[in-house]
């Protein structure tokens, strides 16, 4: 779901809005306008995930891709946890794949990966609330990264 004030947004850019932003409309997920069979996530990608995405599409592959979210893969890493510092992460509902690079970094993830089908957004929230992290504000850092997010 686009950010709902991004219609103002270009007047935090330009001292005069140029006339092409008066036809703005929201921005989508590319998937979400036509159909995508191949993809690379993160922000930046990784290049490793590039060519291996790229021999699927070019020679097939039957190794089964993930759709688990990172806070395994991140507690496999032995980091502890941003939430028990009440700071939120995106990890919770992030797919996983990066091995939870930003969190070994010590900052949370931002979600660049985008929210996994297997996340569960409510069991999310109910646990970024538990921490004393605001739930709007986890609803809105989702927005960065899931420009359409079908479970809100
Ligand atoms: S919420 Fe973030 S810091 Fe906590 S376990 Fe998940 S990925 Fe790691
Ligand atoms: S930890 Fe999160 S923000 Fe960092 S690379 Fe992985 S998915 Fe992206």
């Amino acid at each position: 779901m686009a950010a709902a004030d991004y219609r103002s947004r270009p007047t935090e850019v330009y001292a005069s809005v140029p006339e092409a932003c008066g036809s703005m409309i929201a921005p989508r997920s590319v998937p979400s306008v036509i159909d995508v069979e191949y993809r690379v996530p993160c922000c930046p990608i990784d290049p490793f995930e590039f060519i291996e995405t790229l021999t699927r599409a070019l020679y097939g592959s039957n190794a089964t891709q993930s759709t688990r979210t990172m806070c395994g893969d991140c507690k496999r890493n032995e980091t502890g946890c941003f939430y028990g510092e009440g700071t939120m992460c995106l990890g919770l509902v992030t797919l996983a794949g990066c091995g939870a690079r930003c969190v070994n970094l010590g900052r949370p993830c931002n979600g660049c990966r985008g929210i996994s089908p297997d996340a569960n957004l409510e069991s999310a929230r109910e646990s970024v609330e538990r921490y004393g992290v605001s739930v709007e504000a986890f609803d809105k850092a989702l927005e960065m990264f899931n420009q359409t997010n079908p479970h809100r």
